[in-house]
């Protein structure tokens, strides 16, 4: 047992520290005001080399294991959570098209998403259909050789930004094993977008996309024919550990913040960081982000030994978000007046934390994961 990053992990969580000092903390308020990045932040996460993380050498990326991946996000969950949702969907692309995509796409497709050049979006929920993924309804319509894209998906973060999506659609009978994964571009002549306008990650753009007759071949068709719930999608388990760390990284920032505070501001004399009151639930707070972080942590580090991480990836993402909010709550409280105010980045992150308890599957989507490991598949909800 070794609970220190190695050297490299280190390295890379240095500078992407670096680089959310110089370039994400100080315009995060303003990202969330407006509702956008503006172009130039996708060359700067580019230039970062934060698309690249996931993407094998070979293909123009870092080849960074499962656990370096979760270092940088972290470091940059820190800065601003809804930085993190091109990078994680990069990095979860990226690993989906390594694993699933033939030599042809992955040589067409990869370089262009370490690179940046391809700004990628998930393309699963649908509005009428979001935990119950096995049973989405947009359709692939047989046309020639390939398919016509038809129907509608929401809730798609980054959204308003991406020029390819990674689209589940059904392309076979009613089931699971109806569905597939294709990866497109997403022209507008073909893709109507609509941008949400949201309580949290608000930069993020989550947007729906409505799908008018986009033409896709054989050559968009990622790990098979009516793999994409079946296979494609066990990808969604390495995502789910890297948004894990994604809320412990906002909120962990959150709760420093109001230590600091803890440590300055007086009240009948003393600072407010003498009274228990105050202490002892940060205490507590921190104490829970550390044991989720661990469990995130050794969610990403089975993967890359090969070894199953479906209950801790699923158990991370279940607890971690809700451990996050109910930390950003108390840090907000222990900020009195102070943590009231949009001026005081603690409020964009417990509006954040609160997205990312429904984002990639809830505490009851996830929970439902563990109880069939737990029970067995018969005997669980
Ligand atoms: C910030 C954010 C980012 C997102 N990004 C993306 C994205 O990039 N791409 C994408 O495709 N989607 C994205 N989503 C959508 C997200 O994945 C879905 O919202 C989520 O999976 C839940 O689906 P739903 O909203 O349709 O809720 P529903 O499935 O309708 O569920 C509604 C409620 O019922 C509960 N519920 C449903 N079924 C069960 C059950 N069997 N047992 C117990 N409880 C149940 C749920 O937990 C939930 O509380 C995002 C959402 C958010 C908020």
């Amino acid at each position: 047992m070794d609970f220190r990053f190695t050297d490299d992990q280190r390295a890379v969580a240095d500078k992407v520290r670096a680089f959310v000092a110089d370039e994400v903390t100080p315009h995060a308020d303003r990202h969330d005001a407006d509702g956008r990045f503006p172009p130039e932040f996708f060359s700067a996460l580019s230039g970062a080399g934060l698309f690249a993380l996931s993407v094998p050498a070979e293909y123009g990326g870092a080849g960074h294991d499962a656990v370096t991946v979760g270092v940088a996000l972290e470091e940059l969950a820190r800065g601003e959570a809804a930085a993190c949702h091109p990078v994680l969907n990069a990095a979860l692309i990226g690993s989906i098209i390594a694993a699933n995509g033939d030599d042809d796409q992955r040589a067409a497709w990869l370089p262009k998403i370490a690179s940046g050049e391809a700004v990628v979006a998930l393309c699963l929920t649908e509005p009428e259909r979001g935990t119950d993924a096995a049973r989405i309804g947009l359709a692939a319509r047989p046309d020639g050789g390939g398919w016509r894209l038809e129907g509608t998906k929401t809730s798609i973060m980054i959204g308003g930004y991406a020029t390819h999506g990674l689209v589940f659609a059904r392309t076979g009978d009613d089931g699971a094993r109806g569905i597939t994964a294709f990866f497109t571009e997403l022209p507008d002549s073909h893709v109507k977008r609509t941008v949400l306008d949201d309580l949290g990650h608000r930069a993020g753009r989550r947007a729906t996309l409505e799908f008018d007759a986009l033409p896709v071949g054989p050559e968009n068709v990622v790990g098979g024919l009516g793999e994409g719930f079946v296979g494609v999608m066990r990808g969604f388990d390495y995502s789910r550990a890297l948004m894990a760390l994604e809320a412990i990284g906002s909120a962990s920032a959150g709760v420093d913040a109001a230590l600091e505070y803890a440590r300055e501001r007086t009240a009948f004399g003393a600072a407010i960081g003498t009274y228990q009151g105050v202490a002892f639930p940060l205490v507590e707070h921190v104490t829970k982000l550390r044991a989720a972080r661990l469990l995130a942590y050794e969610a990403l580090w089975r993967k890359d030994q090969g070894l199953d991480h479906r209950a801790e990836a699923n158990m991370a993402k279940n607890w971690a978000p809700r451990v996050a909010v109910e930390a950003l709550h108390q840090a907000l409280l222990t900020f009195g007046h102070y943590g009231w105010s949009t001026d005081n980045p603690v409020t964009r992150r417990l509006r954040d934390g609160v997205g990312l308890e429904i984002a990639d599957g809830t505490a009851n989507a996830t929970a439902l994961v563990v109880a069939r490991t737990l029970l067995g598949r018969e005997a669980a909800p």
